[in-house]
């Protein structure tokens, strides 16, 4: 079974991803598999290159990332042109990733589920759910960003009721840090037993529906 795992910016994703990870959950995440794809001999990498130009290059071979992240800030079609190149591939390595685990079920954090339209490959959808004030306090306490400059990349990303919308499942995180244990400790219950369910029902004494 598989479960994407999306929110806004601090809302706390990385968090909950950590304490599934605790659990010996395997944990997909795309914002990794973003960084390597774009990385020199990543399958991004050359037509990344060739869209950003030899200036987003740096002396190691690797894309400077605050550069591309200035120019796109500036420029509407070239970040849907980027997002064009690296979407495909990352949802391409995240399929792959998926079909190599073996645990009755896995977590997939995409921060960008939901923009992306990819919220129907997966079997669940967890959300993670903050007040936007708060989004903006705990990423400038994690980052040094500036309100205005998260309230930009918030403006990108689906809005909190669009999220909560499309949940299976929610994890409120306006509480104190150590809440989130328990709460997914208790998805973890959850999920091992609707993981049993779905095998069950494809298992070989499973009617084919056709
Ligand atoms: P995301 O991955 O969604 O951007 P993070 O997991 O990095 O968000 O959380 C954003 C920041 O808020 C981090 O510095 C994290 O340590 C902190 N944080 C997470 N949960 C809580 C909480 N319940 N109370 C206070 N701070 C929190």
């Amino acid at each position: 079974m598989t479960v994407a795992l999306t929110g806004g910016i601090g809302s706390g994703k990385s968090t909950v991803s950590a304490l599934f990870a605790a659990l010996d959950v395997p944990v997909i995440d795309a914002d990794q598999i973003a960084r390597r794809v774009a990385e020199p001999g990543g399958a991004a990498y050359p037509a990344m290159v060739a869209l950003l130009g030899a200036d987003a290059v740096g002396a190691d071979g690797c894309i400077r990332r605050d550069h591309a992240r200035k120019l796109v800030f500036r420029d509407d079609a070239l970040r849907r042109r980027l997002e064009q190149i690296v979407h495909p591939i990352v949802r391409d390595e995240i399929g792959k990733a998926m079909g190599q685990i073996d645990d009755p079920y896995c977590i997939v954090s995409i921060p960008l589920l939901l923009e992306t339209g990819s919220a129907g490959e997966f079997d669940r959808i967890l959300v993670v759910d903050l007040p936007e004030d708060e989004q903006i306090a705990r990423t400038a306490r994690r980052d040094g960003t500036g309100a205005e400059d998260v309230r930009n990349i918030m403006l990108r990303q689906a809005d909190r009721a669009t999220r909560i919308k499309a949940a299976h499942d929610i994890v409120d995180n306006s509480g104190e840090p150590g809440e989130l244990h328990a709460r997914v400790q208790q998805l973890h219950g959850k999920y091992l037993h609707l993981a049993r369910q779905l095998s069950d029902n494809a298992g070989p004494g499973a009617q084919d529906s056709g």
